[in-house]
């Protein structure tokens, strides 16, 4: 019998289980506290729950975080988290410093389905979806490793392997729990950040959940023809239908969309790309990231020279979009943008589970 993990549990659903158990609603609300709260994963260290309750819970349930498997810092400061997963996929997380952030991007599947050209991801396909405990656990991970130095992750961008809204059901449920402020982890939604290659359906229902959270989209094309060779998924929900839908997402006052755009040589990196892109963000609350491309073996593309980047950003600057240029972090170790593959672990592929 597979006992449920309760990392991926709602703050509502640890009631309904405390229940189910004979308990008060009462004790699931000390179970969150202590897991999301606290950090604290061991049924024997809460001690303020009755002993009945922890044993039939133990029979039941399990506090399951994800371990690093490995850790891989970087000479600019950031630092790659691999997870082994039970089945024996890989992914990864990237602990990325910068002053007195310190963000966190998560994968939210093994591999991705979308293929987009200049990805290594793609290259993996598609392995499978991450449970929301998976998904939260990479958080919980993180700040476990960071306690050390008194610090935690600020800001989590849904923008390592795998396209979250591919995966929505576990997505939205990660999020539920990472911003609970009474009973979860209690971030503000306003420091996550879910990325999309552009499902349009997924947009729009994202928005319609009430979690305010920021959206990226990652667009990296101002033609459809262009962004159909470059992103597969354009075939699908082109340019006009994702802009359409992007201009729907509800956002606070402050609040704009990201979009992503990745800087291929001879690609999209032209003076009319730049334009076309003011063109198509035109009334829209948008920041542009800029992404210069990076390299990985085997790849049909270029990063282009860097007075080309600067005068595609003085272009969209000029048309009074806020644009900066983003450095990836951990190129030397293959946790930049784009660079996150992990061979399955075929040894551990019938652990227990
Ligand atoms: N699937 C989601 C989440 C991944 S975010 C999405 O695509 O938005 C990762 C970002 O890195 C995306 O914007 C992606 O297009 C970009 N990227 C992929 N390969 C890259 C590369 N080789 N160099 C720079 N950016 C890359």
């Amino acid at each position: 019998m597979s006992r449920v993990n309760l990392v991926g549990l709602l703050p509502a659903e640890l009631e309904d289980l405390a229940v189910g158990l004979g308990a008060s609603r009462y004790r699931g609300r000390q179970l969150a506290t202590w897991i999301f709260r606290k950090s604290v994963f061991d049924l024997e260290a809460m001690t303020d729950l009755p002993k009945d309750f922890r044993a039939a819970l133990a029979e039941r349930a399990v506090v399951e975080v994800l371990e690093p498997e490995r850790l891989t810092p970087s000479q600019d400061g950031s630092q790659k988290l691999v997870f082994a997963l039970h089945g024996g996929s890989r992914i990864s997380s990237v602990l990325m410093p910068d002053d007195d952030r310190m963000t966190l991007c998560v994968s939210t599947q093994a591999g991705c389905g979308f293929a987009c050209a200049f990805c290594l991801t793609g290259v993996m396909g598609l392995e499978r979806n991450l449970t929301a405990a998976e998904i939260v656990g990479q958080v919980l991970a993180a700040n476990r490793l960071l306690e050390g130095e008194g610090r935690r992750a600020t800001h989590i961008v849904f923008m390592g392997m795998g396209e979250p809204l591919a995966n929505y059901a576990a997505l939205v449920k990660s999020l539920r729990i990472l911003t609970d402020a009474k009973l979860g982890v209690a971030y503000s939604p306003r420091r996550l950040t879910v990325s999309t290659v552009g499902l349009v359906p997924g947009i729009e229902k994202l928005g319609r959940e009430d979690l305010k959270v920021n959206l990226a989209i990652s667009l990296h094309a101002t033609t459809d023809d262009v962004r159909s060779r470059l992103m597969p998924v354009n075939r699908s929900f082109d340019l006009a239908a994702l802009m359409a839908a992007v201009g729907r997402y509800p956002l606070a006052s402050r609040q704009r969309v990201f979009f992503e755009y990745v800087m291929l040589e001879d690609v999209n990196d032209t003076a009319d790309d730049a334009r076309r892109l003011a063109r198509l963000l035109r009334g829209l609350k948008a920041k542009v990231n800029l992404i210069p491309f990076n390299d990985w073996e085997g790849a049909k593309f270029r990063r282009p020279p860097l007075a080309r980047i600067l005068s595609f950003q003085s272009v969209l600057l000029d048309a009074g979009i806020t644009t900066t240029v983003r450095w990836s972090k951990g190129e030397d170790i293959g946790a930049a943008c784009g660079q996150l593959r992990e061979s399955p672990a075929l040894a551990s592929v019938s652990e227990s589970g």
